[in-house]
């Protein structure tokens, strides 16, 4: 992972140089080997709330920046205390179509890693850090990529790899490299901290597995409105069916309204799911169509607030297989 990650950086500054400096108003020496606190001036006084809450007076610790909140809190648990993680989009924002601003661009040049999902998730982010000297670290590097079977993105990576717990830990396994690259001084702690979270991953894999394993074959099927549990299903032995493949296309045709409730109907599903950041409209119509029932809300793209449901991705992903465990195994009882 090193000499990949180092490999990627080299290529990261090569292509900067080409480039050379579109970002006229950003201070683009502001990169790892620069102090935070010459960089925090600079970027405060470009006049953008980003940077500057991301160099809060009095804290050294180096910045990484995530491009989303749940990407943002594994890479907490890894980094413990010694890292200050930020995310640059919020929660409950849509995460396949946003829009970076003028402060996105600060936080990135100020920051001392950027840390991606990869997978094509950050298009919106790619061309905006191009340019800086910056170093990138993809999450996902290593995962066994499942690819987009439908609509206009066929054939792409489907990005949602943290969907899947063992997938995660692949994730956990990059960061604890990376964060020892950024902080050697810490190494063992992000080594430590990355084995305490890899067990607690696996737990949830393990329970999820063991529950689903009482649902005959035919029931043992995910429906839900985004293509976003394709790594789950397969890691949980469930097969998948969605409404829509990515969420940035989330307008259902009728077409794809019929074939999920023949597929519900076809197999007797007997629960049906929509994600926490979609319209769950188009699945309360395969509702009254087949009578399966609605099985709950999945949470993926986003953490919910502090005191929401799902805070952090642990709490993420045993909501969402308690939910579909629930779902799936209680509509025969
Ligand atoms: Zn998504």
């Amino acid at each position: 992972m090193h000499r990949r990650a180092r490999g990627a950086q080299r290529t990261q500054r090569r292509r900067s140089a080409e480039i050379g400096r579109r970002w006229a108003g950003i201070p683009l020496i502001c990169g790892v080997a620069v102090a935070l606190a010459a960089c925090g001036a600079g970027s405060s006084a470009a006049g953008g709330s980003g940077g500057s809450d991301a160099n809060a007076a009095g804290d050294e610790r180096p910045v990484v920046l995530t491009t989303f909140t749940v990407l943002a809190d594994i890479a907490e648990q890894v980094a413990g205390e010694h890292l200050r993680v930020e995310s640059i989009t919020k929660v409950g924002a849509e995460i396949h179509g946003y829009e970076p601003t003028p402060g996105d661009i600060r936080k990135a040049a100020d920051a001392d890693l950027i840390l991606d999902n990869g997978l094509d998730l950050e298009l919106w982010f790619a061309r905006f850090v191009e340019g800086l000297d910056v170093s990138r670290v993809v999450a996902s590097e290593g995962i066994e990529v499942m690819e987009i079977a439908e609509d206009a993105y066929s054939g792409r990576p489907n990005p949602h790899a943290w969907m899947s717990p063992l997938n995660v830990q692949i994730y956990v396994d990059n960061l604890v490299d990376a964060f020892a690259d950024l902080d050697p001084a810490h190494a063992e702690d992000f080594q430590q901290n990355g084995e305490a979270y890899r067990a607690e991953l696996q737990e949830v894999q393990d329970v999820l597995v063991a529950e689903l394993s009482v649902l005959p074959e035919n029931e043992r099927a995910l429906v839900t409105c985004e293509g976003a549990f394709s790594y789950l299903a397969r890691d949980a032995g469930l097969t998948e069916q969605y409404i829509w493949a990515v969420n940035a296309e989330q307008q259902a045709t009728p077409q794809q309204i019929a074939s999920t409730i023949e597929f519900v109907e076809e197999r007797g599903v007997p629960a049906v799911f929509c994600e926490s950041t979609v319209s769950d409209k188009p699945m309360r119509q395969v509702v009254e169509a087949t009578g399966a029932r609605f099985g709950g809300t999945l949470y993926v793209d986003s953490l919910s607030e502090p005191g929401g449901p799902v805070p952090s991705y642990l709490e993420l992903i045993r909501y969402d297989a308690e939910t579909i465990v629930a779902g799936l195994t209680g509509a025969g009882g």
